[in-house]
C-alpha cells in the first residue's frame, strides 16, 4: 500500500477541511535525525543556564501565542476554546518548569576508598518523541522539554490527524532563540515517519505516548538496538465510590471523570463502581450533573465537551452503545455536521460486556455496583492496564487503603485530578512503562555515568 504524501486537516465539529499538511517520508525522516544529530553536541555543551534562558524563552514565546494556539486546537481537535487555552498554558507551564532544570541536572559524590566516584547525568542525543491526537499541545511537551532540559535534541512526530499546533509549537521555538535541529516536528503517519524514528539507528531513546498495541510493537522494535523507551498507554480507569462519600460532590464530579475532552483522555474514569446500598441514590443525583454537562460549538467559552476526533473514531464508540444497549442517561448533541457523540452512561451493565473492559475513549461510562471495599479493589483490578483512578470516600483509612490496593500510576481521592506537570505521571501493568514529568523526569532522558578518581595520583 502506498503511503499519502499529505493529509487534509477536517474540524472535527464542522467536518470542513481546515488545511492540507504534507506528510514526512522516510527519506525527510532521516534528514531531520540528522540534523538533530548534528545539533546535539553543542545543545548540550551551552552552559545550563544558556539552555534554561532558551527553555524560558520557548515558554515565553508560547505565552505570547496563547490564543493563536488555543485557537488552532479548536479548529484541528475541535476541543473547547476553554480547555483549548488550558492545553496551550500546560504547554507553555512545562516548558518553563523544565527550565529550571538544566542547572539542577546534578549528580553525585559517592564516598570510596582510595579516590572519589562522582556520577554524571549525561544526555542520550537524539530523543524521538511520538504523539496521539488526544493532547497534542501537553503530550508534546511532557517529552520535549525535560529531553532539551537534559541536553538531548528531540525530533517530535505528531498524529496525523492533529499536525497544527505541534508545527506551531516548533516554529515557536525557532523564534525563541532554539538553535535549528534542537527541536524539529515531523508531521508523518506512524508507519513511515513513526516507524523510521523507532528504527533509526541514531534515534537514543523514543518518549511514545498512544494506544497499548502501538505501544508493545514500539517496545518490540526498540527492543532490536536497545533503544531507550517511555511509553504511556492506555487505561480503563475505575472511579469508586463508597457510601460514607459526599455524594452529591461525587455525582456532581463524575461526569467530568470521564467526559472531559469528549471521553478521549487515556485518564477518563470510564468504570464507574457505586456501593450498591447507595447506588439507586447516586444515579438520581449524577442524571442532573450528565444532563447539565454543556456540549456544542467549541468556539463557545462555556462549552464543556466537543465532538470526537472523526468520523471514523465516532464510528468506534458508538460500536459500545448498539441499539438496545442499556442506556440509563444520556446528554445532548448538536445538530448538524461535525462528529457528535452524547455523553452516555450505561446501567446495569454485565461485567463482561465490551463497554466495561475495553478502553472507548469515548463519553461513555459504564456503571458497576459493589458490596465490599475488597470487591471494589478487586473490580477494579480486573483490567491489563493501571493509569489513573479516583476514590470517593470521607474515611481517610480508607482512602488511603483503597489507593494502595488499586494497580494504576495515579489516583485522586475526592477529586478526578491526574496531571501536574510537576507530579510524576505514568501507568503500571499494560498502561506503559516510565513515569513522565515532575522532578525526577530528566532520569528518563540522561544515562548516569559513575566516573572514579583515584586520590594518589
Ligand atoms: P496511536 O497509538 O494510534 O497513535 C499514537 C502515535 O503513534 C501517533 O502519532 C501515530 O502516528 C504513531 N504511530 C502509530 N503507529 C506507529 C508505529 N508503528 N510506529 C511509530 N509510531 C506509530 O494512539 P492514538 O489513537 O493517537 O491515541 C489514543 C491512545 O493514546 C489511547 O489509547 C490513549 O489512552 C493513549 N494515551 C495515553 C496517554 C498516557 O499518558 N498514558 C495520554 C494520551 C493518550
Amino acid at each position: 500500500m502506498t503511503e499519502p504524501s499529505s493529509i487534509e486537516v477536517i474540524d472535527p465539529a464542522t467536518n470542513e477541511t481546515v488545511t492540507t499538511v504534507a506528510l514526512a517520508s522516510a527519506e525527510e525522516t532521516d534528514a531531520a535525525v540528522a540534523r538533530a544529530r548534528a545539533a546535539q553536541p553543542a545543545w548540550s555543551a551551552r552552559p545550563p543556564g544558556e539552555r534554561a534562558a532558551l527553555l524560558r524563552a520557548f515558554a515565553a514565546e508560547i505565552d505570547t501565542h496563547l490564543d493563536e494556539l488555543a485557537e488552532l486546537e479548536v479548529r484541528n481537535a475541535g476541543h473547547p476554546i476553554t480547555q483549548a487555552r488550558a492545553e496551550a498554558a500546560q504547554a507553555r507551564d512545562v516548558l518553563a518548569y523544565f527550565a529550571g532544570a538544566p542547572e539542577r541536572n546534578s549528580g553525585k559524590q559517592i564516598p570510596t576508598p582510595g579516590g572519589w566516584s562522582v556520577t554524571f547525568a549525561e544526555p542520550l542525543g537524539v530523543v524521538g518523541v511520538i504523539v496521539p491526537w488526544n493532547f497534542p499541545m501537553p503530550i508534546l511537551t511532557w517529552g520535549a522539554a525535560p529531553a532539551l532540559a537534559a541536553g538531548n535534541t528531540v525530533v517530535v512526530k505528531p498524529a496525523e490527524l492533529t499536525p497544527l499546533t505541534a508545527v506551531r509549537l516548533g516554529e515557536l521555538a525557532r523564534a525563541a532563540g532554539l538553535p535549528e535541529g534542537v527541536l524539529q516536528v515531523v508531521p508523518g503517519t506512524g508507519a513511515v515517519a513513526g516507524e523510521r524514528l523507532v528504527r533509526h539507528p541514531d534515534v537514543a531513546k523514543i518518549a511514545f505516548t498512544g494506544s497499548t498495541s502501538v505501544g508493545k510493537r514500539i517496545m518490540a522494535a526498540c527492543a532490536e538496538d536497545m533503544k531507550r523507551v517511555t511509553l504511556e498507554l492506555g487505561g480503563k480507569s475505575a472511579n469508586i465510590v463508597f457510601a460514607d462519600a459526599d455524594l452529591e460532590r461525587a455525582a456532581a464530579a463524575a461526569p467530568y471523570g470521564v467526559f472531559d475532552n469528549a471521553g478521549q483522555d487515556c485518564c477518563a474514569r470510564s468504570r464507574l463502581l457505586v456501593q450498591r446500598s447507595v447506588f439507586d441514590r447516586f444515579m438520581e443525583l449524577m442524571e442532573p450533573a450528565v444532563a447539565g454537562v454543556a456540549v456544542g460549538d467549541p468556539w463557545n467559552t462555556g462549552t464543556e465537551m466537543g465532538p470526537l476526533i472523526s468520523a471514523a473514531h465516532r464510528d468506534r464508540v458508538a460500536s459500545y452503545v448498539p441499539d438496545g444497549a442499556p442506556v440509563a442517561m444520556r446528554g445532548s448533541v448538536p445538530d448538524g455536521p461535525g462528529f457528535w457523540f452524547p455523553p452516555t452512561v450505561l446501567a446495569p451493565v454485565s461485567p463482561a460486556d465490551p463497554a466495561v473492559t475495553d478502553e472507548i475513549f469515548g463519553p461513555v461510562v459504564a456503571v458497576l455496583p459493589f458490596d465490599t471495599e475488597e470487591e471494589a479493589v478487586r473490580i477494579a483490578n480486573t483490567t491489563d492496564t493501571g493509569l489513573s483512578g479516583s476514590i470517593w470516600t470521607r474515611d481517610v483509612g480508607r482512602a488511603l487503603r483503597v489507593s494502595r490496593g488499586v494497580a494504576a500510576g495515579n489516583l485522586s481521592v475526592n477529586s478526578h485530578s491526574a496531571v501536574r506537570h510537576w507530579t510524576p505521571f505514568g501507568g503500571v501493568k499494560q498502561s506503559g512503562i516510565g513515569r513522565e514529568l515532575g522532578p525526577d523526569a530528566l532520569d528518563a532522558f540522561t544515562e548516569t555515568k559513575t566516573v572514579f578518581v583515584a586520590d594518589d595520583t
